[in-house]
């Protein structure tokens, strides 16, 4: 379960990265935004919905922890990579949520050997 927080702050980076995109790029249409389907499936998204006005949410098999504006222009690299670090921050804030064990009982306690 992914708070609605997060998803909050992944749509607004993800309409600044299209944003940035589209400023960098005027003559390029923006279609998409695409994520592995590791990521999409962990946000508790769905591939092919409309995730921003005009954008829809693509599994596009690329790398986790990142997000590619879809385009039908020619990307800047540069300006991906930069994206990619966006979502990293996303993916390490869900995996340092703690990690409740209730009942959990700690094992024997290991004995030094005399
Ligand atoms: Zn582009």
């Amino acid at each position: 379960m992914v708070e609605t927080s997060k998803i909050a702050y992944l749509l607004e980076r993800l309409a600044q990265g299209v944003a940035a995109h589209d400023r960098e790029n005027p003559d390029h249409h923006t279609w998409g935004v695409g994520m592995s389907g590791f990521d999409i499936e962990r946000l508790g998204l769905e591939e092919g919905e409309q995730i921003l006005p005009g954008i829809v949410l693509q599994n596009d098999g690329g790398v986790t922890g990142a997000f590619r504006v879809l385009c039908d222009g020619d990307h800047d690299a540069a300006l991906e990579e930069s994206e990619e670090e966006v979502i990293d921050a996303v993916g390490s804030e869900e995996l340092a949520e703690p990690v409740s064990a209730p009942g959990y009982e700690p094992g024997p306690r290991v004995k030094p050997p005399f």
